[in-house]
């Protein structure tokens, strides 16, 4: 069943840019979908639209049975709790430790303390970091950051992982081990949907939508993929 469903979705930014135009794709429960293309091809507002950031001009979105034109205020929050956000950029509170970052998420939606210190290290064991747990994040490096972002984004049991370009300033053998992280989720049921310029990962999707100047170009199952 689809977890995600754009149908004839268009979007546009004030100035009539077109970000979006026309868009139909439906993402599976559980299913790995990469978002390809050049910038400003349309991915982030894609995701964007999913996290109800952004609404659609026109057309229908929904995200888990609920229609993202449709969302009252209050279901914004109850729509978020079901999707964890990996961006570029991770935002990790600098002056605490990386146990008390991913704790956050938890203690924010009123998990009881333990529970999340619990959660928190099982988290932190499954992207490879339980070792690293009371360090400040600046000690860690740009792809040990990432994955513990990863961690954050999961800890709350999402159904959906949205990542807009979580390995652009990795190297080959991190932005591996931040894909792999996230496949480990995909594996337990969660949807993910990844936005990404880089090649070398493609085969680890189950399906590469390319994007083009707001349109769907073509979609692409890999050969080596988890589904071919
Ligand atoms: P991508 O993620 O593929 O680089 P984006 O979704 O960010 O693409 O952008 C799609 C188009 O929308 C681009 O032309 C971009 O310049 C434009 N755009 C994105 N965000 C905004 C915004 N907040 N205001 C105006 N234009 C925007
Ligand atoms: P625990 O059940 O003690 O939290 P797990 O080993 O089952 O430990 O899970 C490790 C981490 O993965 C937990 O923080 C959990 O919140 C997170 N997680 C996120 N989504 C899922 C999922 N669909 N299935 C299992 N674990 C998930």
């Amino acid at each position: 069943s689809a977890m995600i469903q754009f149908q004839n979705v268009s979007k546009c930014y004030p100035g009539n840019i077109v970000a979006v135009q026309d868009v139909s794709l439906s993402i599976s429960q559980g299913e790995f979908v990469f978002l390809s293309g050049p910038s400003g091809a349309g991915k982030s507002t894609l995701l964007k639209m999913i996290a109800a950031i952004e609404r659609p001009d026109t057309g229908t979105l929904t995200v888990n049975g609920q229609e993202i034109g449709q969302l009252k205020p209050a279901g914004i929050p109850y729509l978020r709790r079901n999707l964890g956000l990996i961006l570029q950029k991770q935002n990790l509170l600098p002056d605490r430790t990386i146990l008390a970052n991913v704790m956050l998420p938890m203690l924010v939606t009123g998990t009881p303390k333990d529970e999340a210190d619990s959660r928190a290290r099982a988290a932190l064991e499954k992207v490879d970091l339980a070792h690293r747990a009371e360090a400040f994040s600046p000690t860690l490096s740009e792809g040990e950051q990432q994955r513990v972002a990863v961690a954050r984004a999961i800890v709350n049991r999402p159904q959906i992982i949205l990542a807009d370009e979580p390995t652009a300033n990795l190297d080959r053998a991190n932005a591996n081990k931040v894909i792999d992280a996230i496949t480990f989720f995909q594996s337990a049921g969660v949807t993910c949907v990844i936005s990404t310029h880089d090649e070398q990962l493609f085969g680890k999707a189950d399906r590469i939508v390319f994007l083009n100047q707001g349109k769907i170009d073509h979609i692409e199952q890999p050969m080596n993929g988890k589904q071919a």
